[in-house]
């Protein structure tokens, strides 16, 4: 259950969404990652680390390489991999490169892909609910030895069941529990035998809960997080829908002086993949308020 944080800066109060920022897996991946840098001064990252470019640039310079495949790195170098975890193949691939793998790959994550080369292996037709190009739902597809299929939430009235008997589903780990039983239910409706495994984690709904609950207590709301970011962007949509005034901003740069004119009570809150310090940051920012109003900020 989340909870808020006040702060009072000038004659402005700021109200804190909890939980907000880093969740778990994000935070253990970056830590590693950062431990990783310190001790090699080069890490080579597969694929973006994480969806925030601020963080994204403060891990490039202390020596973080992106690349796209296993084959860009050199023989022997150290390898970071994200968050959403990599499939089997392509973790096998960087062990065959002598890689030094520094495994961030999040626990839940893992679960997934663990529970569904279990249906597979077991014989069941594996179906994942989630979104098809995301890096975490080709983990966990790649993962598994049989037939899978995904079903993206947008498409659970029209998903085909037809001709199979032994159904096991999974979830990409941020997806909505409505959805999962709506796929359930569906499934169990027509397949002779279906197996579930929740591998929903709270993360994401638990930052959007709180922000729904927020956005009815403040005059305006300010959501941290990079724009290439879908979870900042659904708290984004929360908040906006809700009709409180919303400002998405990446850094304090996007602070707008007309837009923190009116208001005296504002609610912060950030995606999963928005570090401390950047929330740290815009905080002190916006603790300069006052003044900054009356210097013509
Ligand atoms: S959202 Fe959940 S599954 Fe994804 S990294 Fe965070 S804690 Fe792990």
């Amino acid at each position: 259950m989340g909870s808020e944080k006040k702060g009072t800066t000038g004659d402005l109060e700021l109200v804190f969404a909890e939980p907000k920022g880093f969740c778990f897996g994000v935070r253990r991946a970056i830590a590693a990652l950062e431990e990783s840098l310190e001790l090699h001064g080069r890490v080579y990252a597969l694929g973006s680390p994480i969806h925030n470019p601020q963080e994204v640039e403060r891990l490039l310079s202390k020596g973080l390489v992106i690349i796209e495949t296993p084959s860009e790195m050199p023989m022997g170098g150290a390898v970071f991999v994200r968050a959403h975890g990599v499939s089997d193949p392509v973790m096998e691939e960087l062990r065959s490169r002598n890689a030094l793998v520094v495994d961030g790959t999040c626990p839940f994550v893992s679960k997934a892909k663990e529970k569904a080369a279990l249906l597979s292996r077991e014989g069941y037709t594996v179906m994942i609910l989630g979104d098809e190009d995301h890096p975490e739902v080709k983990a966990i597809r790649l993962s598994s030895e049989g037939p899978v299929t995904v079903v993206d939430p947008l498409r659970l009235k029209s998903f085909d069941v037809e001709g199979l008997n032994k159904v096991g589903i999974v979830s990409q780990t941020t997806q909505r529990e409505e959805d999962l039983s709506a796929l359930v239910s569906g499934v169990s409706a027509r397949a002779s035998e279906t197996r579930v495994f929740n591998t929903i984690c709270d993360a994401t709904s638990s930052r959007q809960r709180s922000v729904a609950r927020l956005a009815g207590s403040v005059d305006g709301i300010i959501i941290i997080g990079g724009k290439n970011s879908a979870n900042t962007e659904k708290l984004f949509e929360i908040a906006k829908t809700s009709g409180t005034p919303t400002l998405w901003i990446e850094d304090e740069e996007g602070l707008e002086r007309g837009w923190l004119e009116d208001k005296t009570r504002i609610g912060i809150a950030a995606g999963a993949s928005t570090p401390d310090w950047l929330i740290h940051r815009i905080a002190t920012r916006l603790a300069s308020a006052k003044s900054a109003r009356e210097d013509g900020w």
